[in-house]
């Protein structure tokens, strides 16, 4: 008989009750290191008691009015992620498929506003995850997530992950934007090098494509800046972003360059629920934390101490990894064993993390882990390596 709750997770036999920072506490009362975050999502950690204040303050004022009305919340909200990037527009979602799928829209809408309505490809590449939507799966073109729902949406060209060569080829007269992350989270922790980034800009430059990043998880200050691209020296014209942004509270975001976001005009776009004041509440407050002095220098210092215990790992397990990889907080150790394995021994160690595509599991800790914590973390995952030696 089919659950109550559609079988389309393989949910592990764990059930949380309450959160506190970087802990996790399940219903027999064990306290988990929480390195999984949600995947990438609580990036101040559970419970955090400026954002439980920003929601609950707000929670007794007003919850939604829709977007007919001004939103004075999501006004803030946009007026700090201006400030702070490339973009000179924001349009607010719920989640990072919604972003997606905003993205998409706004990149034909340009083209076509713009007398080139034959301009609709989308390239994209192998490995990368853009959500759940008819829209992202088509994006991602990943055999196990289109399988069964055709038809698919047309227009997306899937390319090698990191071929400049095949990419040069592939940019023409029809292509509408080149869709990337900087580093592919679902994919298993793959960093796009630097000169990727900065090939692609250039290309659409000299194309007049539009480069729109999916920063839905490596953003939000995981990889040690507010945003991925900073660090490469180039900008997009639209970028998604979710996850991270509302801290635990369903919220993403596009943003856009003033050209990028010409066509989109009154009518053309809309959510009944995108951008209220309960997710943009938060949403402020968890800029303001993540804009804080120290804040982007602390997340570089635990990542330093993470890459050079995980490499510690890597030496002294070498029939159970193979490879440290990521940036910032947004960290993979490729495995030998299966990562569901390691993932496992991890749940046995009383520590969450997640995996990911590639052999690869993931540690996407909160961006205020304490160093004492992220030396805990390293403590467990060589207990669990260990406990997986044992076995072979
Ligand atoms: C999670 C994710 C999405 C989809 O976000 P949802 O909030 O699950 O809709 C899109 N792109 C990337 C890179 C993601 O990691």
């Amino acid at each position: 008989m089919i659950p109550n709750v559609l079988p389309t997770y393989n949910r592990a036999p764990l059930t949380f009750v309450k959160g506190e920072g970087t802990w996790i506490v399940d219903d027999r009362g064990r306290r988990f290191l929480d390195m999984g975050a949600g995947i990438a999502v609580n990036i101040l950690g559970h419970a955090n008691p400026r954002l439980v204040r920003a929601l609950t303050e707000q929670a007794g004022k007003l919850w939604h009015t829709s977007n007919l009305y001004r939103i004075p919340q999501q006004e803030a909200l946009a007026a700090k992620l201006v400030d702070a990037t490339f973009a000179d527009t924001v349009f607010f979602t719920n989640s990072g498929t919604e972003a997606i799928e905003c993205a998409i829209k706004m990149a034909r809408k340009y083209h076509y506003e713009k007398g080139q309505p034959e301009r609709t490809e989308i390239i994209t590449f192998e490995g990368s995850f853009h959500g759940r939507s008819t829209g992202a799966i088509a994006a991602s073109g990943s055999e196990k997530m289109v399988k069964g729902f055709g038809p698919l949406m047309p227009g997306f060209v899937h390319l090698p992950f990191g071929d400049h060569e095949a990419l040069k080829a592939a940019v023409g007269d029809k292509t509408a934007a080149i869709l990337v992350e900087p580093i592919q989270g679902e994919g298993g922790i793959r960093v796009l090098p630097r000169s990727c980034l900065e090939g692609m800009r250039k290309l659409c430059d000299e194309h007049g494509v539009l480069l729109i990043l999916d920063e839905v998880q490596c953003g939000m200050g995981r990889t040690g800046k507010l945003f991925a691209y900073q660090s490469a020296g180039i900008r997009p014209d639209i970028m998604a972003v979710a996850k991270g942004i509302g801290g635990g509270f369903p919220l993403g975001a596009c943003l856009a360059t003033e050209d990028a976001a010409s066509g989109m005009t009154v009518g053309t776009h809309g959510s009944t629920y995108g951008g209220n004041p309960l997710a943009c509440a938060v949403g402020c407050e968890v800029m303001d934390a993540v804009m804080e002095e120290g804040f982007l220098d602390h997340v570089t210092a635990v990542s330093s101490q993470f890459v050079q215990g995980l490499n510690q790992l890597l030496d002294s397990h070498p029939d159970v990894f193979e490879a440290v990889r990521g940036k910032g907080l947004i960290l993979g150790l490729k495995c030998k064993v299966p990562n569901t394995d390691v993932v496992a021994a991890c749940y046995d160690a009383e520590m969450l993390v997640v995996p990911a595509a590639d052999n690869v599991v993931r540690l996407l800790p909160p961006l205020n882990i304490s160093q004492a914590e992220a030396q805990e973390a390293l403590n467990r995952l060589g207990r669990a390596a260990s406990a997986i030696e044992a076995k072979l």
